[in-house]
This record gives structure tokens, C-alpha cells and sequence, in this order.
């Protein structure tokens, strides 16, 4: 782990953009219900997301995914049991969930 400010700057716009979409979620009750993707590196590969074209986006029971491309759909198909483990795992290490008010 390097600190590098642009890092901390980045991290900080995250946590807000994370906190206005549930703020959002929470007062509207939209048709939009589908936990947001918590990391920004594809599920699969762990390849950063955008960093060669747009992520593939989907919603796989209520839980949104973001992958690097499509081609990693059929890996994640194959074992998503596997894959929603690792998202759980990789996002409780991420550090702050702001998910988890009292
Ligand atoms: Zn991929």
C-alpha cells in the first residue's frame, strides 16, 4: 500500500458518492433496490474497472456486478456462490462501511 494523496482524494469522493446513494436508496424507494458494487477493480480478473473500455455491468440477485469485460461473465456464471464470497470478503476489508450506521 503506497499513500499517495491523489489515493486519499479518491477514496474520500468514493465514501461520498457511496453515502448520497444510500441516502438516496433509503428515501426514495425506487425500482433502482440492487445493492451497489462496493470495489472498483473487476470481480473476477481484479483488473481495474475502465481501464481498457467500459466495465460490463449487471445485477445478480439484487447485488450489482462490475467486471473489467464481458468475457469474464461465463467465469463468474461458472461459480457466482465463489465470486459474491470474494465481494463479500474483498468488501469487508476495504476498509470503512458506511453501510453499517447504528
Ligand atoms: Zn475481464
Amino acid at each position: 500500500m503506497k499513500t499517495k494523496p491523489m489515493l486519499l482524494i479518491t477514496g474520500l469522493a468514493g465514501s461520498l458518492v457511496l453515502t448520497q446513494a444510500l441516502v438516496g436508496c433509503g428515501s426514495g424507494g425506487s425500482s433502482a433496490s440492487a445493492k451497489p458494487y462496493p470495489l472498483d477493480v473487476c470481480l473476477v480478473s481484479g483488473e481495474k474497472l475502465g481501464g481498457h473500455g467500459a466495465p460490463y455491468v449487471f445485477v445478480h440477485e439484487g447485488q450489482e456486478i462490475k467486471l473489467c469485460c464481458k468475457s469474464c461473465l461465463k467465469d463468474f456464471r461458472a461459480e457466482p456462490a465463489k465470486y459474491l464470497q470474494k465481494l463479500a470478503s474483498a468488501a469487508g476489508a476495504g476498509g470503512s462501511t458506511p453501510a453499517q450506521a447504528q
